[in-house]
């Protein structure tokens, strides 16, 4: 029998946490006599109940690995954690908020006994989103998409997905610290595939993602999928340099041919037309310093060389290793 674990992170979800255990176990309960469930779940520092009530659902159900944080370390690291403790022969992640419906695991299975080692879930609709959520999500994608370069980092799917072992193993042996999980996935690579699904909107609780985070998550992607911004500051040098040696020369010949009295130029508009021109390199050094910062803050993160998290608690799942 295949032996499958459900990863989910959750944080604040003493809401969420009880409906989402009883759905899952609902959903697993079905597909019994063909693959054995572990259920990985990482309390990611809640400040509410929801370490106490994974507690109970532990004490009763031995097919729960409950790992919990010592703090809040962010979604990221929680999948990671989950990631390293899941002992099936393939893993699905999830949210805990219903929002990656428990019903869509079935297909994810399906596919992975097609023989697919990635199963990827892809949002179809986004009509529930605000305006801004869709428009700055789809220009994420875009912008991820048009960078990442070879590593296609598909559009709409984000963290729900089922993986193989094989694929898991690889992923788990990288040694980046700074890593996003839908970024990390493509680039690992193997026989990838999809299946659609409609993201409904949250149950209960509220979404822990601000415009704040949401933001540093996509400086991370591009930071940590890519590094054709770091090319940027030279094309650009070579262009601004071109233009200003045309500058100068236009000037050069407006001087001569003030010199010769044959034409002369308003000084004003000369005066300002300079401090412009000198505005814009400096501009053109303060974006370039950016990037490169960028650049730098990441390598000064993997020299730090911090654990991602540190596990305050661990209790085992009854699957064996
Ligand atoms: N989450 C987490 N740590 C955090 C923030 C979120 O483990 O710091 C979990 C959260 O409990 C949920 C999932 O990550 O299971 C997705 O979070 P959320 O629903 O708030 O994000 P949204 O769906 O709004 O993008
Ligand atoms: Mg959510």
């Amino acid at each position: 029998m295949q032996r499958i674990s459900i990863v989910a992170p959750m944080y604040n979800e003493e809401e969420m946490a009880p409906i989402f255990y009883k759905t899952i176990c609902n959903i697993v309960e079905k597909v019994k006599d063909k693959y054995i469930f572990e259920f990985v779940l990482i309390n990611d520092g809640s400040k509410d109940k929801t370490l106490s009530l994974l507690k109970e659902f532990k004490n009763k159900d031995d097919r729960i690995h409950l790992i919990s944080f010592s703090r809040n370390y962010g979604h990221e690291a929680a999948i990671c954690a989950g990631m390293k403790e899941a002992k099936g022969d393939a893993i699905i992640i999830m949210d805990s908020d219903l929002q990656d419906p428990p019903e869509v695991i079935y297909e994810l299975l399906k596919k992975y006994e097609e023989g697919y080692e990635v199963v990827n879930g892809r949002r179809v609709d986004r009509k529930k989103d605000s305006f801004l959520k869709r428009f700055t999500a789809e220009k994420y994608y875009d912008v991820i998409y048009k960078l990442s370069g070879k590593i296609k980092v598909p559009k709409n799917i984000g963290n729900f997905r089922l993986i193989s072992r094989k694929v898991l193993d690889h992923i788990n042996a990288l040694n980046e610290r700074s890593r996003v999980f839908r970024v990390i996935v493509p680039y690992v690579g193997f026989k990838t595939t999809s299946v659609d699904f409609v993201r409904p909107k949250r149950l209960k609780g509220e979404s822990k993602y601000n415009y704040k985070s949401m933001f540093s998550l996509a400086g991370d992607s591009i930071v940590s999928s890519s590094s054709i911004p770091l090319g940027w500051s030279l094309k650009f040098g070579i262009y601004t340099s071109i233009i200003s040696i045309i500058g100068m020369l236009v000037f050069a010949i407006f001087l001569i041919l003030k010199k010769c009295n044959v034409y002369s130029l308003n000084i004003d508009s000369k005066f300002f037309f300079l401090l412009f021109f000198i505005a814009f390199f400096f501009s053109l050094v303060f974006i370039f310093l950016g990037i490169i910062s960028q650049y730098i803050a990441r390598i000064f993160k993997e020299a730090q060389d911090r654990p991602l998290y540190i596990i305050d608690e661990d209790l085992d799942s009854n699957m064996q290793k």
